[in-house]
């Protein structure tokens, strides 16, 4: 729905042994990637480095659920990013819903990851989103401003990707509507020029094979973050088919 390449990025959150990584990657094919769509997965840091061994020439990213802001030390249980990029990532993802609400994540402690990130060469997806109290109170807006004043200062072509992902969406079943979504991302994209980030911006929240195709032709959407979805190789690949 716009001139920027889509991405489909599967997100297994804690979810995947190595040998449900080597079954997926059996069923994953050798060429999963159309040229239309770029594809990337996140799957738990202990599957990085096999999988990033297994999807060696199949010209899929691989990225990570979190990152440590510090570089290296006496962090005991933390992962920092040299050894993401050591795992053969390119993304990370960064402020999902699920770490702000469960781990309690902040706004602040997003954007010391940001930076550390960036230092070290990670795109990092960052993901927005209001909870449904806060749809219903009509302050949608004005929590996604919020989560997105984390860019302010950052370096402007810093690369970045964003996803909008309605926590009431998420795991749920329950999508946006193609409005909310369009209107939303409007707002989102908006925002982002402002802040000087004219970067992509995925919708997130319960993508099926059913519901991608409606949701990737919105206007603004340039991709998917996708859940529950995106661990099951063939939903995956028919969610990529469906965004091209
Ligand atoms: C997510 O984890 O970012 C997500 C959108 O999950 P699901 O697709 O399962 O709603």
């Amino acid at each position: 729905s716009s001139d920027k390449r889509l991405l489909i990025a599967g997100n297994w959150k804690m979810n995947g042994l190595l040998q449900e990584a080597n079954d997926f990657m059996d069923a994953f094919g050798s060429n999963p990637a159309p040229e239309q769509v770029e594809v990337a997965l996140m799957p738990p840091f202990t599957l990085l480095h096999p999988m990033s061994d297994r999807l060696a020439g199949m010209g899929v990213t691989l990225g990570a659920q979190n990152v440590y802001y510090e570089d290296k030390g006496a962090f005991t249980g933390s992962i920092c990013p040299m050894m993401l990029r050591d795992a053969g990532c390119h993304y990370v993802i960064l402020g999902h819903s699920e770490r702000r609400s469960i781990i309690g994540e902040s706004n602040a402690q997003i954007r010391s990851k940001m930076n550390t990130a960036w230092l070290h060469g990670l795109e990092p997806i960052l993901c927005i989103g209001e909870t449904l109290e806060q749809r219903e109170t009509g302050v949608t807006n004005v929590v996604l401003a919020e989560q997105l004043a984390v860019l302010k200062g950052a370096p402007k072509n810093a690369p970045l990707t964003v996803a909008y992902e309605p926590v009431w969406a998420i795991g749920t079943g329950r999508t946006a509507s193609a409005e909310q979504v369009t209107e939303t991302h409007a707002f989102v994209h908006e925002e982002l020029t402002r802040l000087g980030h004219d970067c992509r911006v995925l919708y997130g929240g319960s993508v099926n094979p059913g519901n991608a195709e409606e949701l990737m032709g919105c206007p603004g959407v340039e991709g998917a973050l996708v859940g529950g979805a995106s661990l099951k190789a063939d939903s995956f690949m028919d969610i990529v088919k469906a965004a091209v």
